[in-house]
């Protein structure tokens, strides 16, 4: 049975330490951890949790981008689990958007990323894939990998200006779309 997860938040250090490397992903507790993120991030209406948000410190990454609560614009895609997963190459463009994040509720920010990016990850039945990203979901697989490293988005913010509540940044959307 997969169960639903509690999400810490900014401040807990486990958000600041570094994730270790899955090294078999056919181990039960493993499957059963990404069973139980598939759910919590559902629940959460996020487009993506990692691993150490739930307080465990491996290289797992749950990418789901659809449309929701949280990111109504957000593009369509089945949720997968990333192992271990890699940036292999990036595009030289970088674009400002806003991002939150589960473990900081109630704040949002604009943060520069790659425009495109190609991945390596392993899947949930140890396969190997090699993929290519770009905007929104190559926005989500580089906030989710900077979890790995104990990093945040609010991190890579450029000033404190484009920090905004989650209240103006949904009048602000309201007036984009
Ligand atoms: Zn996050």
């Amino acid at each position: 049975m997969s169960k639903k997860l509690s999400i810490i938040q900014l401040g807990n250090p486990i958000l600041r330490q570094k994730a270790e490397f899955v090294e078999d992903i056919h181990d039960l507790p493993i499957q059963q951890l990404i069973d139980d993120l598939l759910v919590t991030v559902a629940d959460a209406n996020g487009v993506g949790i990692a691993a150490p948000q739930v307080a465990v410190g491996y290289r797992i990454f749950i990418v789901a981008s659809r449309p929701n609560l949280r990111y109504p614009h957000a593009p369509f895609m089945e949720p997968t689990a990333m192992i271990n997963p890699r940036i292999i190459d990036f595009s030289d463009e970088m674009l400002k958007d806003w991002e939150g994040c589960l473990s900081v509720p109630g704040i949002r920010g604009l943060v520069p990323r790659y425009r495109s990016i190609e991945v390596e990850y392993t899947d949930r039945n140890g396969n190997l894939q090699q993929q290519e990203f770009t905007d929104f979901v190559a926005r989500i697989f580089q906030h989710e990998y900077d979890h790995f490293e104990g990093l945040v988005f609010l991190d890579r913010v450029e000033s404190t200006v484009d920090i905004y509540t989650e209240q103006e940044y949904q009048k602000l959307i309201v007036d984009r779309f």
